[in-house]
C-alpha cells in the first residue's frame, strides 16, 4: 500500500505533547516552563527518518481559562522547536485552546478540537494530505488515543499503559500496531 499512493498521501506520528514530548507542569505558562522527557528528541527525529509527518497536538485550555495567552502559547511552540532542534522539529502544532465549562468569554464552548474530539487530527490531516491509515498516535491519556481513533488512526500507544513507561517504548509499541495492520 505504500508505492504511488505514498508520494501523496504521507503518514504523520501525531504526538501529545504534555506528558509525552514535554514534562507535564500542569498549565505551562513561560517557555521556560518546557522540558524535554528523555527520549522524546530521539525518537522523534528516528520518526521523520522514517518518513513520518510530526503532528503534535494539544489541550491547552489554560487559554481559555485566561492563564496564559494564545501569544504565551506561541512563544513555547518556538521553544519547543528550539529545545528539540532542527533534525526533531515538529512540521506543525495544532492546539485547542477551549473548555466547555471552565473557560472564559469565547473560549467556553463544546468545540470539535479538544480531545477526545477528533478535530484536530482531521484538520492536520487535510492540511497535510495524511494517510491515517500508515500513521500512529502517541500520547499519555486515554483522551489522545480516543481523539486519534475517532480520527481513522488504530496504531496508537499510550505512555502509562503496561509496559509503556517512557515515550521511546509507546513509539515502538505504535509502530509495531502498525506494522500488524492489515492495510
Ligand atoms: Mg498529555
Ligand atoms: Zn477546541
Amino acid at each position: 500500500m505504500s508505492g504511488e499512493s505514498g508520494k501523496t498521501h504521507r503518514p504523520a506520528a501525531f504526538l501529545d505533547r504534555d506528558g509525552t514530548i514535554v514534562r507535564d507542569v500542569g498549565y505551562a505558562r513561560s517557555p521556560d516552563d518546557l522540558e524535554l522527557l528523555p527520549g522524546a528528541a530521539a525518537g522523534i527525529e528516528q520518526l521523520r527518518e522514517r518518513g513520518f509527518l510530526i503532528i503534535v497536538i494539544t489541550n491547552q485550555s489554560g487559554i481559555g481559562r485566561g492563564m496564559l495567552t494564545e501569544n504565551d502559547y506561541q512563544l513555547q511552540v518556538a521553544r519547543l522547536d528550539q529545545l528539540l532542534g532542527s533534525s526533531a522539529r515538529p512540521d506543525a502544532h495544532y492546539h485547542c485552546p477551549h473548555h466547555p465549562t471552565e473557560a472564559l468569554g469565547v473560549y467556553k464552548i463544546s468545540c470539535s478540537c479538544r480531545k477526545p474530539a477528533p478535530g484536530l487530527f482531521l484538520k492536520a490531516a487535510a492540511e497535510w494530505n495524511i494517510d491515517m491509515n500508515a500513521s500512529i498516535a502517541v500520547g499519555d491519556s486515554p483522551r489522545d488515543i480516543e481523539a486519534a481513533r475517532a480520527a481513522g488512526i488504530f496504531a496508537c500507544a499510550r505512555i502509562g499503559d503496561a509496559g509503556l513507561d517512557n515515550f521511546t517504548k509507546a513509539v515502538d509499541e505504535a509502530l509495531r500496531r502498525l506494522s500488524r495492520l492489515d492495510r
